[in-house]
């Protein structure tokens, strides 16, 4: 019998392949960033923003869907609403800031639930 293969644990979120190509994009689009917000809803969409070393957006705030021309009905309607977030990371670019200046950027853009 055939072994079921786990999956590895991975307690930091990346990125998927869609994903990555879009954080790529803005990372390349905004000389300041030091990392871009994701953030993911229900539906599969999702919103990002690039952010400086200070915690400040370093981009607009851009919304997609993977292979789809425009975000869903819902998300054009209520614009990404909070209640139906199911994930929010920061994606940082390489060379990483300091965890202190990390840790900063993340309660500044995420709030300190994280
Ligand atoms: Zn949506």
């Amino acid at each position: 019998m055939a072994k079921k293969l786990t999956p590895k644990k991975n307690n930091t979120y990346s990125a998927e392949k869609g994903e990555l190509a879009m954080i790529e994009g803005i990372i390349e689009g905004s000389p300041d960033a030091v990392g871009v917000a994701v953030i993911r809803y229900d539906c599969g969409c999702r919103k990002m923003a690039a952010v400086n070393k200070s915690g400040e957006p370093a981009s607009e705030i851009i919304m997609y869907r993977d292979h789809a021309e425009s975000i869903c009905d819902q998300c054009k309607e209520d614009n990404g609403s909070y209640m139906r977030m199911i994930k929010q990371f920061i994606y940082w670019n390489t060379p990483e800031p300091d965890e202190y200046t990390k840790k900063m950027i993340i309660d500044k853009v995420l709030g300190t639930e994280q």
